[in-house]
């Protein structure tokens, strides 16, 4: 086994009962155990070896490494995906992580940009532009702890989707290491468009993200933050429909929303909305008679500028909300962009953090939410999953149909997302019983015939990835893999393709 490994350019740990002089057996297994995880912690998918990269070039060496040697190779951002998607079983995991830095910046015709190592993680990037630079790239995800290769092999939406589209059209160049191990630059004007467009939300199947030229902004310093409490869904989408088609300075910098448990239980109830839970209280006295199982919290953002609360005071009055159930803070841009953080220290410090996470996210077409809401979340889901129920539209157009995501019909659809963080049983539901609540929510939007496709997609099988993709998406993914990644290596826990024999 040990020759397998002696050209490759670096090695954490090789298959175990190797003879390694440096790193015991149990260390090797270790290591390698870790990497075969996800944050899913559903599946187990132990590789062969990890591998280190350092450079491009390393990255370049592996995969012609795995091709000749006919080893499936993954590369790994921060292992944050459910179902092993980032996994190899038995093949090469590429750890990214190590390929994080340092971010350079760079001018150009279209303004400045960072040009970010693929396994940066966002919380990095964020420190670096609005601390150096006092500049950030306009879209982001809720979370931070992800890789820039990670989220731009998938998708990257948060609440400034709406308005700067998701982070994989936020970006203008990528270097990759295609399937054959050759190194391409790729942008839509300086060539390889069909290969940058590929990448972008490609699912790792094309080829390994190395760095990532991300267009950058003016940082504000602070940021009006909005919570305001619904409970009839259908004002909720309509006006949540509205802002997010309006442009100019009537328009609000930040658009999400989740649906939560009318009660007082601590993990989906009220406790949910206040945004300073030692100052504001959530007064339930104030919701309307007959209000049902479930209400709605619209979540909006302002950049702070000249005369903010006037502003936001205009924009929130023709808005259906319960009134006295707003809540409203001032925080610094970055403790925005980082809110999730204490969500993640507490998870940790509860043992959530660690427990199988069955997670589930939906793109659903407007036309199809209000019955998803009366079907799904009022009837399947209408405890509460144990964590946020985001519910929250975005508009297609800012969408590239050129990349390889898929997204609903019709002018707008909403992201649906499941974060279920659940205690180990007897104290929390079996994975299994959250996974069966899973397949009853997509087995609703089946029979309902809604028009939605799964985000962060997970199938089985072929044919359901063809059904995902549609016919001419289907046909479009398969002449990409024939032409990156012709021996079909790469990611293969994404479970759409098997290496050739
Ligand atoms: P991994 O899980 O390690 O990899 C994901 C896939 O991408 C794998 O197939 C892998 O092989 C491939 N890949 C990774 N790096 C590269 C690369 N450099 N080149 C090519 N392929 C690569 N998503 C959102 O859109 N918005 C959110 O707000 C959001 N919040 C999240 C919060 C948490 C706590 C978690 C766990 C996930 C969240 N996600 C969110 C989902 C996230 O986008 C995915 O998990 C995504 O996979 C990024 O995670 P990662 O960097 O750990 O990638």
């Amino acid at each position: 086994m040990i020759a397998y490994f002696e050209n490759l350019p670096r090695r954490l740990s090789a298959a175990a009962g190797e003879d390694d002089s440096n790193t015991s057996d149990e260390t090797n297994n270790d290591d390698l155990k870790s990497f075969g995880r996800d944050f899913g912690g559903m599946v187990t998918s132990v590789p062969a070896a990890v591998i280190q990269p350092s450079t491009t070039d390393e990255v370049a060496s592996a995969i012609r490494f795995a091709r000749a040697k006919g080893f499936a190779l993954a590369a790994r951002g921060n292992g944050h995906s459910i179902h092993g998607q980032a996994g190899a079983a038995g093949g090469l995991v590429l750890d990214m992580r190590r390929l994080a830095g340092p971010i350079g910046l760079t001018g150009g015709p279209g303004g400045p940009c960072a040009v970010v190592p693929a396994g940066a993680l966002w919380a990095e990037v964020l420190e670096w532009a609005v601390t150096k630079h006092r500049m950030a790239p306009p879209s982001w995800t809720d979370y931070l702890g992800l890789t820039v290769g990670g989220t731009l092999s998938n998708g990257g939406v948060s609440g400034q989707t709406f308005r700067h589209g998701p982070q994989v059209v936020n970006v203008s160049q990528l270097e990759v290491i295609t399937g054959d191990g050759e190194r391409r630059l790729c942008s839509p004007e300086a060539g390889e468009a069909d290969l940058f467009f590929a990448v972008l939300g490609g699912l790792g199947q094309f080829g390994v993200i190395t760095r990532a030229w991300i267009p950058l902004l003016p940082a504000p310093d602070a940021v009006k933050w909005i919570r305001v409490v619904y409970s009839d869904f259908a004002r909720y989408a309509s006006d949540a429909e509205s802002l997010v088609n309006r442009y100019g300075p009537d328009s609000f910098d930040y658009l999400e929303g989740f649906a939560f448990v009318n009660g007082d239980d601590p993990v989906n109830g009220y406790g949910l909305v206040p945004l300073d839970s030692g100052r504001q209280t959530f007064d339930p006295d104030r919701l309307p008679q007959g209000s049902g199982p479930l209400l709605y919290c619209l979540e909006l953002a302002l950049h702070c500028r000249h005369a903010d609360d006037k502003r936001a005071a205009e924009m929130l009055k023709p808005l259906g909300y319960v009134k006295g159930l707003e809540f409203c803070a001032k925080v610094s841009y970055v403790d925005f962009l980082s809110r999730v953080n204490h969500s993640e220290a507490e998870a940790r410090e509860n043992g959530t953090w660690d427990a199988p996470h069955p997670w589930l996210n939906i793109f659903v077409s407007a036309c199809d939410i209000v019955d998803f809401d009366r079907e799904v979340f009022r009837k399947i889901l209408r405890r509460g999953v144990g964590g946020p129920m985001l519910v929250y539209p975005m508009l297609r157009r800012k969408w590239d149909q050129r990349m390889s995501v898929s997204v609903p019909d019709g002018e707008i659809f909403y992201l649906v997302a499941l974060l279920r963080f659940a205690r180990s049983p007897p104290a929390g539901p079996s994975a299994e019983e959250m996974m069966a609540e899973n397949q009853a929510v997509v087995d609703r939007c089946r029979s309902a015939g809604y028009n939605y496709k799964l985000y962060l997609p997970h199938y089985r099988d072929q044919s359901q990835w063809a059904v995902h993709f549609g016919e001419n998406g289907w046909s479009r993914f398969l002449d990409r893999k024939v032409r990156y990644d012709p021996a079909a290596i790469l990611s293969p826990g994404q479970l759409i393709f098997s290496p050739e024999a």
